[in-house]
């Protein structure tokens, strides 16, 4: 399967099969085999597990940098020490970097691609579910202690080459993370798809050929909104829905407590209790999505662990905050998102209303 990315300063294609790694980076062969140097960025989790078959199946010569495992990756030392490493390689302009992970080591990736010697071609290799997400589009960032993703480029890949071997290693967890966005696709698109996800007995365990398509669908969602708005100044938006909220979580946990898709899922429900006071929607889908979702085994628990004012520092940090009044993306109805100004009164308000929902 392929899907093609046609953004303003780069076109490209993700390409979607199962145990197809060889044929699909032969696909690239042209460039390839120019290229003086193949060097592939992976972290510690994904080459354990996944090591042997990239290493069986990948046609050219190859030199591999294994960074931490998960969000470790994404910070100011490991992005010097992949540097440092291409630089002891003699990278130059004619080499190839392969990103070889999740989205920790697709966003670390990208970066570096984007920066060494004022960039360099690169090819994304996703390996979870979630990077269905993170792998389209040419977002690429490291995390600063004061805030995640706030050092980064847009600089998009040659290529996407997923091949959904690799997902047979995944924690439920992450299964469950990735999903999230999954679902976020479908809100912010399709409202038969939704329902569709909505009646599965779990969306945690697709087979091989519905987990494909499902992922298929996700990309085409986010390879449409990047080609009209690489770089966010109008419906990329709309990708943020859930995250606002979800990010606070997220961070009030402690990166990694609470995965980023979990945190995400309980945001797309907060997003729900808020659009319901805009738009179409209303409390008995707000309630039918929030059991779908407690079905899946999403943990919102989580919901009452951080009190509203420690949730307030992180709101406050979202990128979209100006002026002290929120930026939410909501839903009109499903698949037809809006973005809204809050003010911190009435976010307190759904916050209040959310806690009540749960009890
Ligand atoms: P991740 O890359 O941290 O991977 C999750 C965990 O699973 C890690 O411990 C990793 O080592 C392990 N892992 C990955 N693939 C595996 C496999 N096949 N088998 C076994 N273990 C495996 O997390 P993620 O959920 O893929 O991505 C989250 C990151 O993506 C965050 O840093 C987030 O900021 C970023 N993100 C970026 C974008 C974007 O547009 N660039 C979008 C969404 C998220
Ligand atoms: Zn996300």
């Amino acid at each position: 399967m392929r899907v093609p990315v046609a953004t303003k300063s780069h076109q490209y294609e993700v390409v979607l099969g199962h145990q197809f790694l060889t044929k699909a980076i032969q696909g690239f062969a042209d460039k390839l085999e120019k290229a003086d140097k193949l060097i592939v960025l992976t972290d510690a989790n994904v080459w354990a597990a996944q090591g042997e078959y990239f290493t069986l199946n990948f046609p050219y010569d190859f030199e591999v940098f294994i960074l931490p495992g998960g969000e470790a990756c994404k910070t100011f030392e490991q992005y010097n020490a992949a540097q440092t490493f291409l630089l002891e390689q003699k990278c130059s302009r004619k080499s190839f970097i392969f990103a070889f992970g999740g989205g920790a080591v697709g966003d670390l990736t990208g970066f570096v691609a984007a920066t060494y010697m004022r960039g360099i071609p690169f090819i994304q290799i996703p390996t979870t579910i979630l990077a269905h997400d993170s792998a389209v589009g040419g977002k690429t960032a490291i995390n600063h202690p004061l805030g995640k993703n706030m050092i980064g480029a847009f600089y998009q890949p040659e290529g996407v080459i997923y091949d959904t071997a690799f997902l047979a290693s995944l924690s439920e967890r992450e299964i469950r993370s990735g999903t999230a966005e999954l679902i976020k696709h479908a809100m912010i698109s399709d409202r038969l798809w939704l329902e569709e996800l909505m009646a599965a007995d779990s969306v945690l365990h697709f087979n091989q050929h519905e987990l494909a398509e499902q992922l298929k669908k996700g990309i085409e969602v986010k390879a449409h909104i990047v080609a009209e708005d690489e770089t966010e100044q109008s419906v990329r938006k709309f990708l943020n829905l859930g995250h606002t909220y979800g990010h606070a979580i997220e961070a009030a946990a402690g990166y990694g407590k609470v995965a980023h898709g979990e945190a995400v899922m309980i945001g797309l429900v907060y997003c729900l209790l808020l659009s319901e006071q805009y738009g179409k929607l209303d409390r008995a889908f707000t309630t039918a999505f929030l059991q779908f979702a407690i079905k899946n085994g999403y943990p919102f628990e989580a919901v009452y662990e951080y009190s509203f004012e420690q949730l307030t520092t992180y709101l406050m940090k979202d990128k979209k905050t100006e002026y002290g009044i929120l930026q939410f993306v909501l839903l009109e109805e499903i698949g037809k998102p809006v973005v809204q100004a809050i003010d911190l009164a009435q976010c307190q308000e759904v916050d209040a209303e959310y806690r009540k929902l749960l009890a």
